[in-house]
């Protein structure tokens, strides 16, 4: 019976699939594997790179099954003007992901918030010109949500009002273009209506090679770049849930608004702890040194100065601090159930080791 329901499910997809989807940023972490769903799902797909020639030469996308079928690569540049034009012609769906996620930049203006904001902007105008696009589906962040930790529980009605070009510029940006992408529905008599998903710190399985922001974190802990296991908690979610959260937002047509996309919290004890338990302590340098204390958090916060601005921001910000997220949106609205989080981390420690992403530390010792 469910299976029934699966198929007659994907054959309703299939027959409402032969506009292609817009998936902006497709050769991204995220967008690979919203890319990957849709393809499955039966959906033709228009994915956006600066490259075509890269990603064709990369061959993550063009591998996926049913994309030599059913995907095509288009090049645009979100800081130029216009360049979404031609890409969107004969979509009903967009799902704008691209967007700087890079921590350390030379001039976070140049570097983060024009393409965050000026890309934003030039998808929705391209997509209020072509009168076929029913509904955008904005990859946000909970870091638009969010400029740190506050007494109580974050739930979508909440704003990063804390964040600046001096401090927190990647946050800034993806606030500032949210914000704009808002306003222009607000102002614009458009043909589409936009839909938000705001995820926490994306984790799990990579279909790209490139290592990804938040896996940094791992890679950073297993070559031994933490003095010590720091004071820190982060809220994460699975690659895969995000991308299922950017196809229900698209497909319900009762979906609206914006929707905190996260399976909950934890420590970086928690993260070392569960290294070991993948065998990590044997082949890397993970932390031993307990810092996560009052003590080690007001050193970790003195070292922080000696970083660049991008981490002692991040790390300034983040320590002794813990979150409250409020998920009950996503999870009565789109039906999403999150995968458990110890078992998507634990993935993500596999897919950097599958990736040749891990300098294995002989002298390590455990
Ligand atoms: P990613 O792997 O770096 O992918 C971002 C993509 O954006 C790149 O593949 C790039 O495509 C495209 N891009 C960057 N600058 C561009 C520009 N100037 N013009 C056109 N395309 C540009 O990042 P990700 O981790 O998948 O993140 C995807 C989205 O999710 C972003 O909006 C990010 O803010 C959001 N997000 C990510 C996380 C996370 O933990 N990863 C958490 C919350 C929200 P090309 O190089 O092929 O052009």
């Amino acid at each position: 019976m469910a299976t029934g329901l699966h198929n007659i499910t994907k054959i309703r997809r299939m027959l409402a699939s032969t506009a292609p989807v817009l998936v902006t940023g497709a050769t991204g972490f995220v967008a690979a594997e919203i890319v990957r769903q849709l393809l499955e799902a039966g959906y033709s797909v228009r994915g956006t790179t600066r490259n075509v020639a890269r990603a064709i030469q990369d061959g993550h996308l063009t591998d996926l099954p049913g994309a030599a079928e059913r995907l095509e690569l288009v090049e645009a540049d979100l800081v130029e003007p216009g360049a979404f034009d031609e890409a969107v012609v004969g979509c009903e769906y967009v799902i704008h992901t691209a967007s700087p996620y890079v921590l350390d930049v030379e001039d976070p203006q140049r570097d983060l918030v024009d393409p965050a904001v000026q890309g934003t902007l030039s998808v929705l105008e391209s997509a209020a010109k072509a009168t076929a696009v029913k509904r955008v589906v904005l990859t946000s962040s909970f870091a638009a949500v969010s400029g740190g930790a506050k007494d109580g529980i974050w739930t979508e009605k909440d704003w990063n009002t804390t964040s600046s070009l001096d401090s927190g510029a990647y946050a800034y940006s993806k606030t500032m273009a949210e914000k704009v992408a808002w306003q222009f529905v607000d102002d614009n008599d458009v043909p589409f209506d936009l839909v938000v998903i705001n995820p926490t710190g994306v984790l799990g399985p990579s279909i790209v090679s490139r290592v990804n922001q938040t896996h940094q974190i791992f890679v950073s802990m297993a070559h031994g770049e933490y003095p010590g296991i720091i004071g820190i908690e982060f809220p994460f979610v699975d690659v895969r849930d995000v991308a299922m959260a950017h196809i229900k937002a698209m497909e319900n047509p009762d979906a609206g608004g914006r929707y905190i996309t996260s399976a909950g919290s934890r420590s970086f004890r928690r993260l070392v702890e569960l290294a070991r338990d993948q065998g990590w302590g044997e082949k890397y340098k993970l932390p031993k040194i307990g810092l996560d204390n009052s003590v080690g958090n007001a050193v970790v916060k003195f070292a922080a100065n000696f970083q660049p601005k991008g981490t002692r921001d991040f790390l300034k910000g983040s320590v002794g601090k813990t979150y409250e997220l409020d998920t009950s949106k996503i999870t009565g609205e789109l039906g999403i159930e999150f995968r458990d989080l110890d078992v998507s981390i634990g993935d993500a420690f596999s897919d950097l080791e599958r990736w040749g992403h891990l300098e294995p530390e002989t002298s390590a010792p455990e």
